[in-house]
């Protein structure tokens, strides 16, 4: 075979395999101009060959768009060697995809370099990623947030105190006797009163207010930008709400409420240590009791 035939041949069966992938393939000249792309790419963007080739990213999406992919293959070029990124793309006819995208500098007419893209649409990995994030800070019993989100959520509390002296103050709670409920009525029903208290709690509280479960009857809530005194009123109101409404049949429980605000100087340790003595006084004072610091 001669040598161009070999070659004609060979071009026919790479734009072949090209267009069978998945994967959407498109390259660029240096003034960001479409040289080509592959059928994938096409039938992602809905558009034809005529539509796009020759033109740059201004004349076929959205100026938002566009921005985008012109930083993009901009951050590549200033490299000069392969980059990858990953992103949430809205199409313009309102289609969010998460694609991870891999762009490398060509070489063409042998002294110009241009742009080729490599984009793969992961929206599915990425949502079911993180999904398995989300799940990891809830807990499995009451789907509230767990002990692993409260210590992500106290870091960021500590550093906003830190750094702009946004106050914050917690509340540990402890359901009083709640060993009798188990032993009266069994575990399950004992986890059916941990589900309706932690909806009960969630109803009662603002969105800067934050319920976790930190372990089996002991919940907490991280209040954003109040001070002590604020949230005592919410959690003698708290303390009211539980004590007067029967959440299961004919199961009533009453809590105990230890409250404190940060200090310069805490940290995550300090904090629960006072308050946790805060919530003992509470206990040995008779249960369904409010206590803090005065
Ligand atoms: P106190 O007023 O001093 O807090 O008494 P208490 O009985 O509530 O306290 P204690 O810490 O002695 O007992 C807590 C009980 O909570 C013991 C345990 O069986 C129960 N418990 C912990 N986690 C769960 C859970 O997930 N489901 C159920 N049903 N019970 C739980
Ligand atoms: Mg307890
Ligand atoms: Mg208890």
């Amino acid at each position: 075979m001669e040598y161009v035939e070999y070659l004609k041949n060979n071009n026919v069966l790479l734009s072949s395999v090209i267009n069978l992938i998945d994967d959407l393939i498109f390259y660029k000249d240096k003034d960001f101009k479409y040289l080509g792309c592959n059928t994938a790419f096409l039938n992602f963007i809905n558009k034809s060959p005529e539509d796009m080739l020759g033109k740059d990213d201004f004349e076929i999406f959205d100026h938002d768009l566009a921005t985008t992919f012109r930083h993009n293959d901009k951050l590549m070029l200033a490299k000069g060697h392969v980059r990858t990124n990953e992103e949430w793309v809205t199409y313009p006819d309102g289609r969010k995809v998460y694609l991870l995208t891999k762009k490398i500098p060509f070489e063409y007419d042998g002294c110009n370099i241009g742009i080729l893209g490599i984009s793969r649409d992961i929206t599915s990995l990425e949502k079911a990623n993180q999904q398995l994030k989300d799940q990891a800070l809830l807990d499995e019993l009451t789907s509230i947030k767990n002990r692993k989100a409260y210590n992500l959520k106290i870091k960021s509390l500590l550093a906003g105190f830190e750094r702009y002296n946004i106050p914050f103050s917690i509340i540990s709670i402890d359901i009083d006797d709640f060993k009798n409920i188990n032993d009266n009525y069994g575990h399950d029903v004992g986890d059916k009163v941990l589900q309706r208290f932690s909806e009960l709690i969630e109803k009662h509280i603002r969105q800067t207010d934050h319920l976790f479960r930190i372990g089996g009857e002991e919940f907490v809530i991280l209040s954003e930008s109040r001070t002590q005194a604020d949230v005592v009123i919410l959690a003698e109101k708290l303390r009211e709400t539980v004590a007067k409404i029967t959440l299961l049949s004919d199961i009533n429980i009453t809590i105990s409420l230890g409250i404190c605000e940060v200090i310069k100087g805490d940290d995550a340790n300090s904090i629960a240590k006072r308050v946790d003595t805060l919530l003992y006084q509470a206990k040995s004072h008779g249960k369904n009791t409010v206590t803090y610091q005065t």
